[in-house]
């Protein structure tokens, strides 16, 4: 592609989770044009769950993919650019960004916001994908509600197993957590409220083989104990995993300043990275919270974030 045929433009948004689709609907609303790439996973995480019950404005809950379309259909509707594509590679070197599509299109962007989630870990088991969103879930906030009243594991010893396993254990008859070596990782003071929660139950040394169901749903583990090699069955009907994410920022790693995990740094309760014009929001710089209505507000920042550096670009041409 020669250069007469780049194109340029004010704001590109890569990611079409809830962070990047909000950052595109108030960019749109600024006038800043946004362009937004959806990535190969159109959707995100959301469109993986089912019912939504948690996220502000709906009464009744929606299915993520439902919410998802909403979102698409919103952004649309404001004016911004929806194109399916990924980004293959990026040079923040100078501004503008110039920023390949596809290995093959060229877009200089004047600011780039990167919303491109994060990807939870999972165990890695054929039944753990047979029973996704069917009782196996990685994420205890968005659906321990649906156990209510019921005995369920998770799996982890860090400290977002922690978390989930002490949100669960508000809902749930019984909690196992589920840990493959003598001790947590977890903080000491996640372990002390953990150890202080009646209902929760942890077994260390445990590896899971298998998760069990009757074809529709999950109806307990096959767990293998690494000191005495014994297996046995743990009657459960949900199975959460909480052994990490990993946030979907490889190809941004010879620019970006990240944590030793990959999560993007953010500066000052903003959502500015380290390079002038390029900003982060939604799971990929969030370690912590991950949730839908997280990601979409720190996706509103990122375009209000976005707006302030090309006003002040504005002014200093204007001023030149
Ligand atoms: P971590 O990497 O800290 O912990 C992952 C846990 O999962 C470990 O116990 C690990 O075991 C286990 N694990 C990994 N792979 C497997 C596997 N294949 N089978 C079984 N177990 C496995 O991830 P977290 O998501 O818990 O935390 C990420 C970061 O976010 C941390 O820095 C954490 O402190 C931070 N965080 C902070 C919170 C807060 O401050 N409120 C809340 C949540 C997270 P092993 O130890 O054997 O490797």
């Amino acid at each position: 592609m020669t250069e007469e045929q780049d194109e340029r433009i004010k704001c590109l948004i890569i990611g079409s989770g809830p962070s990047g689709y909000t950052a595109a609907i108030y960019a749109a609303r600024s006038d800043l044009k946004p362009v937004l790439y959806t990535g190969m996973f159109i959707g995100g995480q959301l469109t993986k769950t089912s019912d939504v019950e948690n996220y502000p404005g709906y009464p009744d809950g929606v299915m993520g993919a439902q919410m998802m379309e909403n979102l698409h259909k919103q952004a649309s509707r404001m004016g911004a650019d929806l194109r399916i594509g990924y980004v293959s590679a990026v040079d923040f070197s100078e501004l503008p960004h110039k920023i390949t599509i596809d290995e093959k299109k060229v877009i200089m962007a004047d600011t780039v916001i990167i919303a491109t989630g994060a990807t939870p870990k999972w165990l890695g088991l054929e039944s753990e994908q047979k029973y996704a969103g069917c009782g196996v879930s990685a994420c205890a906030t968005c659906d321990g509600y649906f156990f209510k009243g019921q005995d369920v594991t998770i799996v982890g010893g860090g400290d977002t197993a922690a978390e989930e396993a002490l949100h669960l254990s508000k809902l749930c008859r019984k909690v196992y957590m589920l840990i493959r070596k003598p001790s947590f990782r977890a903080s000491k003071t996640m372990v002390h409220r953990i150890e202080n929660t009646p209902n929760i139950q942890v077994i260390f040394n445990v590896e899971v083989r298998d998760v069990l169901g009757d074809e529709e749903k999950v109806s307990g583990a096959r767990l293998f104990n690494t000191i005495t090699g014994e297996e046995s069955t743990l009657n459960v009907t949900g199975f959460f995993v909480a052994i990490g994410h990993h946030p979907n920022t490889d190809l941004f790693k010879p620019w970006i300043t990240m944590d030793d995990a990959g999560f993007i740094k953010t500066k000052n309760c903003s959502t500015n990275t380290n390079i002038p014009g390029v900003f982060c929001c939604g799971d990929a710089q969030d370690p912590v919270y991950r949730q839908a209505v997280t990601a979409a507000g720190s996706g509103c920042m990122a375009a209000l974030d976005c707006e302030r550096f090309l006003s002040a670009m504005e002014h200093d041409s204007d001023t030149q």
